[in-house]
């Protein structure tokens, strides 16, 4: 099972619960979740078999600034529809989307 540090309290979050509990956030195009272990909020941007963990800020628009790259083998992205589904092992985790 792939593990992502949070980059607050540096736990160990396992990839499947912090995948089930994220949102999408249209505006900058990113993922947001909270950290089980600390409950400190994370940003993070998702692609093949990778997370990005980092902050927005605004600068006219929202940006994402990547702080920490992480590989999960086996993660993917799926787009349908307009809706956002991650799918890893086999099972997939629909996202809801934010604002
Ligand atoms: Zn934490």
């Amino acid at each position: 099972m792939a593990a992502v540090p949070c980059p607050r309290c540096k736990a160990a979050m396992d990839a499947a619960p912090l995948l089930a509990g994220l949102s999408y956030w249209r505006g900058p195009g990113i993922f947001t979740g909270t950290c089980p272990h600390c409950g400190e909020g994370l940003e993070l941007r998702v692609s093949a078999s990778r997370i990005e963990l980092g902050y927005t800020y605004w600068a006219g628009s929202m940006h994402f600034e990547g702080m920490i790259d992480h590989s999960v083998a086996g993660l993917r992205r799926v787009d349908a529809d307009g809706a956002i589904a991650l799918v890893l092992d086999g099972v997939s985790y629909p996202i809801p989307a934010g604002d």
